[in-house]
This record gives structure tokens, C-alpha cells and sequence, in this order.
């Protein structure tokens, strides 16, 4: 495995080429954008695309969102491409938002695990960017996790969950939103949203109208058996620390008073107690013998949602359970809670 620093503002294009040489040979690129690192490969070769699956322990029938460098690349990807599309490319590419069209049958049946759409996004990041234009590839990159891990927002959070099974891993320091991609599906009458992310609803909204809100869009256990599932990665845990995670909802004062009492609920029966919360819930409890990890401000969701994963991350190594709250579901308050709900191992109305 190859490791690459590389200054994320000014991107060495030699050391690129490698990655780049990497992709074109049919291997794994792990490389930051600006949502979360992912694992690449080249779409359009179905034997790179097996190993994305394998390296994550992936399940097979879980798509991957393909990453290009530029708009005109956009018809090699994907057909049948409807105007709104077009409206949403101009407004937020490159940026954090995913769309699912029709596939292109250049892209690798099994990149889009044998569906006949594919989910597209041209990130913003100048690493990615560089790393798509000199391979020449559409690039097919889930996050860089083992399958149902929280994801990595730093090459180092890569190298805790991979070692040998990645080629290159490029790192670019830490990524700009700490969440992934708003992912919307376009094949349908009216625009469905597959899974909240770090561009907010209400701003697409802005520019398209009313966007469909499933269900399990917000987080919430879907029953497969009973919907018809256009997005097969809804139906997995997802993001989940290794320790059980505990997520409190409800108003903010009935949560502090709940976070209390499970807190010396597991007290008493010796676990060590983490909190990953609001800085104004974390002042209100105040209990010695409790790890506490800030993620910000309930006044600022962005700030939540952009340390949420590496917090995630920090405190599964150093307590037994997990406590967090839950937030207002408005704008990236959703996306927030999708990721926390997905990685609860309880759930909790205060
Ligand atoms: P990740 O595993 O973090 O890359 O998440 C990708 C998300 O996009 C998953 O929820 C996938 O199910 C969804 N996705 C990717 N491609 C498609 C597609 N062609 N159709 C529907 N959902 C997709
Ligand atoms: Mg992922």
C-alpha cells in the first residue's frame, strides 16, 4: 500500500498520477472529497468494481454513487437525462449532491449492482477532481469504511478499518463536511430522496420544488419485505461505532433529565458511559465519571454534522455504551439524525 500526502489547496499532480496510474490498472484508490474519504475505482470495469465490495465487505446488491470530473461527462454515465436534472447540475455541481438516472451501459452493471440506474456527483474537492481527470475514468467510490462503520473523514480513520486491501491511500487532510452526499433519485414522476446529506433538502427545494421524504429517508428501520426498495442500501445498519449507541429524543430538557437517569442506569451496572452531544446538553449534565465529546452547538447543526463520524469514531475506543441526543429534523438536522437513528443500537423518546 502506497501512501500519498498531499496539500488539499494546492494538489501535487505527480503524486496524482500514481493514484491516478492506480485507478487505470483496475485497482483502489482511497482519496478525500469534500463530503467523506472514498474507495475508488474505475465505474466502467466491473473486476475494479468487485473489489471495492470485497475490501468494505460490502453487500453486493448495495449500488455506488460514480464521481466525474465534469459536466460533459455526465451523458457517458448516465441517459435518458431529464431536465431537472440539468437544473440541479448547474446550481450545485460540483458540490455534495448525488442523482440517480438511467445507467449508461458503459458504467459496470455491477457498479450499480445490476440495477438499470445509476447515482452520479461531481465533487467539488481538488484532490478528487484531479484524481478523475487524470485517470480519465469515472470514478465509483462508496465511503472508505468497512461496510457499516462510521465514516472516515481523515486518511487516518481509513487506516483504522484498511491496510493492504487498498492500493493507494491519499491523504488529504480532513474532509470539508464530515457527511456524505445528498443522494435524490430522478427516475421517478416526482423527485424521491434516497438519503439526506450534507446539502439540505430545503435548499434543492428552492430550486426544484417539493422533494418526496420516504420514511426511511429519516433514518427509521424500513420493513423490506413490505416497500418496494429503489435504494438497496437503505435496508442496512449503517455508521454504527462497535460499542451500542443509545439515542435520546425528544425536547431538550425531558432529554438532559433521560440522558441522566440511563447514565446512572449503566453506571450502576460498571459500564463506562460516553456522551457524544451538544455543548448545551453537555453543560446541563455535568457527572464526573462521564467521557463527553462536544459535537457543537444546537444553534449550528453544520457543526454536528461535520464532527459526528470522527466523534463517533473517538469515543467507541474509550467507553463501553454510547449516549447521544437526537435534533430538530430541519435542513442538515436531518441528515444528522438519518445517521444517528441508523447508528443506534436503541432509540429513546424522552
Ligand atoms: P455509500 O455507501 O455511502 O456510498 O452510499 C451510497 C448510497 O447511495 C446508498 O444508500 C445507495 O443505496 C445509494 N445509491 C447509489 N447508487 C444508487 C442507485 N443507482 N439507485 C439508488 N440508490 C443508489
Ligand atoms: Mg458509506
Amino acid at each position: 500500500m502506497i501512501l500519498l500526502k498531499i496539500n488539499p489547496l494546492n494538489p501535487n499532480k505527480e503524486k496524482i498520477r500514481i493514484a491516478a496510474e492506480a485507478i487505470n490498472k483496475g485497482n483502489l484508490v482511497a482519496f478525500p472529497t469534500e463530503t467523506v474519504y472514498g474507495l475508488g475505482a474505475d465505474a466502467t470495469n466491473s473486476d475494479a468494481v468487485l473489489k471495492i465490495f470485497k475490501a468494505k465487505n460490502r453487500p453486493l446488491d448495495n449500488p455506488i454513487i460514480v464521481h466525474i470530473s465534469s459536466i460533459d461527462q455526465l451523458e457517458y454515465v448516465a441517459r435518458d437525462i431529464p431536465e431537472v436534472a440539468y437544473i440541479l447540475t448547474k446550481k450545485f455541481w460540483p458540490g455534495p449532491l448525488s442523482i440517480v438516472l438511467k445507467r449508461n451501459e458503459k458504467i459496470a452493471k455491477e457498479t450499480s449492482a445490476g440495477l438499470d440506474t445509476v447515482s452520479v456527483r461531481l465533487p467539488m474537492h481538488p484532490i478528487a477532481l484531479e484524481l478523475i481527470n487524470q485517470s480519465f475514468k469515472p470514478i465509483a467510490a462508496p465511503s472508505a469504511n468497512k461496510s457499516g462503520r462510521p465514516s472516515p473523514t481523515t486518511a487516518k480513520h481509513v487506516l483504522e478499518d484498511f491496510s493492504e486491501e487498498i492500493d493507494v491511500i491519499i491523504d488529504g487532510g480532513r474532509t470539508i463536511f464530515g457527511v456524505e452526499s445528498t443522494v435524490i433519485d430522478l427516475t421517478k414522476e416526482n423527485p424521491v430522496l434516497l438519503r439526506p446529506g450534507a446539502l439540505p433538502i430545503n435548499v434543492i427545494e428552492k430550486e426544484i420544488g417539493k422533494i418526496t421524504i420516504p420514511d426511511f429517508a429519516k433514518g427509521f428501520k424500513v420493513d423490506v419485505e413490505n416497500i418496494a426498495v429503489t435504494s438497496p442500501g437503505i435496508k442496512y445498519r449503517h455508521y454504527a461505532p462497535q460499542k451500542p449507541l443509545i439515542l435520546i429524543e425528544g425536547d431538550e430538557e425531558k432529554i438532559v433529565s433521560m440522558m441522566k437517569k440511563i447514565i446512572d442506569e449503566k453506571s450502576a451496572q460498571g459500564k463506562k458511559v460516553g456522551i457524544i452531544g451538544s455543548e448545551e446538553t453537555i453543560n446541563k449534565i455535568k457527572i464526573d465519571n462521564v467521557i463527553a465529546e462536544i459535537l457543537g452547538s444546537r444553534k449550528n447543526l453544520f457543526t454536528i454534522a461535520y464532527n459526528l463520524f470522527s466523534k463517533l469514531r473517538k469515543i467507541d475506543h474509550e467507553v463501553d455504551v454510547i449516549i447521544a441526543e437526537g435534533y430538530p429534523e430541519y435542513g442538515i438536522g436531518l441528515t444528522v439524525m438519518n445517521r444517528l437513528r441508523k447508528a443506534a443500537s436503541e432509540i429513546i423518546l424522552a
